[in-house]
């Protein structure tokens, strides 16, 4: 055999042992599932909003001025400060304006990366759910935060709108504020909510533009941060197109085409080799 075809088969040989390595690692959700302490360096988020990890994140308490936290038992309500600050910020802002609370959901697991269940994005810190359902004037307690149900803004088994559950929250304000915090990048709302934004929004619809009709979503609204200052490995998405969103792209989400059922396959889980080289770092013992 010529000498430059040994190399070939070499490398042929090493490329199959690594692809080899990388199927035999557990998938990435179930080490960073298993961790339940953050890293202590300093706060970074890490790679793209479906694809990375967190470092240095920090809890959201239970519960503050203006709102709870619930599922504690998922331990998912870590995140970038700047996270942490925003909520806190939003909660407080609609407490003075006389909102009863919000009850925040998932955030990010205590060094992000992909879940065990549930979610594709929530990896780096900078996304949180918060409910569509106002909060109590006495705080759940902790069995209440683990069991009480979520409230759906769509009519059961519908995907109109169920205008009343969207006034009870107040859902044009509190998203309306949540949106127009100059660090927000996006709002994942059900299309039937935004369009309920697109109707209600009179005159004001500089916000709309990041408020992005997606699936789920009814019992929840999703908001997602820009990378912050300071997060070099952090990558932002593209902005939304602009615009208010309320014409042709919403009423392409009113056809029967969004809802077929999928052809495509599964992906297959992430494994950390599809993570910044960083994020193995953090699940591996120093
Ligand atoms: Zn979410």
């Amino acid at each position: 055999m010529r000498r430059g075809a040994q190399g070939l088969m070499l490398t042929a040989i090493m490329t199959c042992l690594v692809a080899a390595n990388a199927q035999a690692q557990p998938p990435a959700k179930e080490l960073f599932g298993g961790i339940e302490r953050p890293s202590s360096d300093a706060p970074q988020a890490l790679g793209s909003y479906a694809r990375g990890c967190l470092v240095g994140g920090v809890p959201l308490a239970e519960a503050g001025a203006g709102f709870q936290t619930m599922r504690p038992s998922r331990n998912r309500h870590w995140g970038h400060p700047s996270l942490v600050a925003y909520v806190e910020r939003l909660a407080a802002e609609l407490r003075t304006r006389g909102h009863p609370g919000l009850l925040v959901g998932d955030m990010a697991q205590p060094r992000g990366g992909p879940m065990r269940t549930g979610h594709r994005s929530h990896q780096i810190g900078l996304d949180a759910d918060i409910w569509f359902k106002p909060a109590p004037a006495a705080p759940f307690d902790y069995a209440a935060r683990e069991n009480v149900s979520a409230v759906s803004l769509l009519q059961t088994g519908t995907r109109e709108l169920d205008w009343a559950a969207f006034d009870s929250f107040g859902a044009l304000e509190v998203v309306k504020t949540a949106a127009r915090d100059p660090e927000v990048a996006r709002i994942f709302v059900h299309p039937a909510i935004k369009r309920g934004f697109c109707a209600r929004a009179g005159d004001e619809r500089d916000w709309l533009r990041k408020v992005r009709p997606w699936w789920g979503h009814h019992y929840h609204f999703h908001v997602r941060l820009a990378c912050p200052a300071g997060s070099v490995g952090c990558r932002d998405q593209d902005p939304p197109p602009p615009g208010d969103g309320c014409g042709a792209e919403l009423a392409w989400w009113f056809t029967d085409e969004p809802w077929q059922p999928s052809t495509t396959p599964p992906k297959p889980p992430l494994r950390m080799a599809d993570l910044p080289p960083r994020c193995a770092t953090l699940v591996t013992p120093r």
